[in-house]
This record gives C-alpha cells, sequence and structure tokens, in this order.
C-alpha cells in the first residue's frame, strides 16, 4: 500500500433544503476541501448561455433532473480543474445510479475513490419553509434565510460586506415540492446503493447548522480531510 494520502472524497445526499450547500461550504473552509455543486455549475452555464444551459434552464425550472449525459459532463470539466486535487466535497452530485457510476469512473482515472457518502436526514415539510426562505450573496455565495439566518447588520453580508443579494428561480413552494418528488425517487436510491459500498454516513440534520457541521466534520476528519 502507498503510503501517500489520497486526497478525500466526500459525497453530500440529502432532498432540497437538507443543508448540502451550506455544509459543504463550511468543510471547504475547515478543510481545504473543494465543494462541487453541479447545480451552481448548472446555474453558471445557464446565464453563461452555453449549449448545456439552454438545454438545462427549463429543466431546472420545473424542478427536473438535467440529464446524465449534460451533468457528467459539466462535472467531469470541473475535476479536470488544479484545485480539485487536494479533495473534493460533491454537492449535488450523483443524483441517478448512473451518475454514480460515472462518478465511479472518474474517481478511477484518477486512483481515486469515495471516502463517505454522507446522507443528511430531514423532514420533508420543514424542507419547504426553509427553501422558501433562502437567499444568498450575490458577491460571495454566502447562503442566509428570512427567519433561520439573517445578516448582522440588515443588508450587508457577514462573510464579504456585499449588499446585493439573490433568490433561485426554484426555490418556489410549487417547485420545491416537484424537487422533493424527483429527489425520493431518483436519488434517495443512492442511500442504498452507497451502504452497499460501506461508505454510507446518515447525519440527523434537522438541528442547528454548527451542531450539524461538527458531525460532519467528525467524519471529515475520520476520512482523512
Ligand atoms: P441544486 O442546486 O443542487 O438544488 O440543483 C438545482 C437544480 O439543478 C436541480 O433541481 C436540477 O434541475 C439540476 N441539477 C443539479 N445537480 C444535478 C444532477 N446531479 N443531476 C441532474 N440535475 C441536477
Amino acid at each position: 500500500m502507498s503510503a501517500a494520502k489520497k486526497p478525500p472524497v466526500l459525497i453530500l445526499l440529502g432532498p432540497p433544503g437538507a443543508g448540502k450547500g451550506t455544509q459543504a461550504r463550511m468543510l471547504e473552509e475547515k478543510f481545504g476541501l473543494v465543494q462541487l455543486s453541479t447545480g451552481d455549475l448548472l446555474r453558471g452555464a445557464v446565464a453563461a448561455g452555453t449549449e448545456a444551459g439552454k438545454a438545462a434552464k427549463a429543466v431546472m425550472e420545473a424542478g427536473q433532473l438535467v440529464s446524465d449525459d449534460i451533468v457528467v459532463a459539466v462535472l467531469k470539466d470541473r475535476l479536470a480543474d488544479g484545485d480539485t486535487q487536494h479533495g473534493v466535497i460533491l454537492d449535488g452530485f450523483p443524483r441517478t445510479t448512473a451518475q454514480a457510476e460515472a462518478l465511479d469512473g472518474m474517481l478511477a482515472a484518477r486512483g481515486q475513490k469515495i471516502n463517505a457518502a454522507i446522507s443528511l436526514e430531514v423532514e420533508d415539510e420543514a424542507m419547504v419553509e426553509r427553501i422558501s426562505g433562502r437567499y444568498t450573496c450575490a458577491a460571495c455565495g454566502e447562503g442566509y434565510h428570512d427567519s433561520f439566518k439573517k445578516p448582522a447588520v440588515a443588508g450587508v453580508c457577514d462573510k464579504c460586506g456585499g449588499t446585493e443579494f439573490e433568490r433561485r428561480a426554484d426555490d418556489t413552494a410549487e417547485t420545491v415540492r416537484s424537487r422533493l418528488e424527483t429527489y425520493h425517487e431518483q436519488t434517495a436510491p443512492l442511500i442504498a446503493f452507497y451502504a452497499g459500498r460501506g461508505v454510507l454516513k446518515e447525519v440527523e440534520a434537522m438541528g442547528g447548522i454548527a451542531e450539524i457541521a461538527a458531525r460532519l466534520a467528525g467524519i471529515a476528519e475520520q476520512a482523512g480531510a
């Protein structure tokens, strides 16, 4: 066995609103891992008007899944960037078994494998409230919520001082229902998939952000982060 430490690969699974993005950003800051969010990559592609973005836009607005081919290609491109070499946290990918299999192939080609697939366990009903109140700083992406996490000074980002904020086009109560259904039908089967691989970690994620972050930090440390 090689003595060289392999960079960790963590996956965050969970329905929309479970806190994947927030927690991924905290792990990124604490351990120097890189957050790879296919949702962010696709929103970037939509904003840039690329072919992938044009194909994805209406599907995302309907709360459905963008095709495996498009998402896998977008992720593959991003994984090729040098900053991913010290370890990654996948946020929102994979979402289907076909994507999970494609990921295995991409990692094998880099001599890597998944260290932990962390399933954030939450209650669907609470997700609608969480999502419909959330917004982010337009400059740095820090996440906020109308009820649960307001900036210390109203209208000013705690992290970067930015004063412009944005809400996602798909963060409406109707679209959330569709995204939850999609999650249960197409993505939740990955929980059994990763349990079968022996890498599943289930984390109760209805509590406070800091408390959940501490649980995830423990898992990341065990994974070698
Ligand atoms: P997210 O930011 O992870 O909530 O993703 C927002 C939307 O982007 C989803 O509702 C899907 O339409 C699309 N999307 C993000 N990641 C994936 C993926 N891995 N597979 C298919 N569609 C995705």
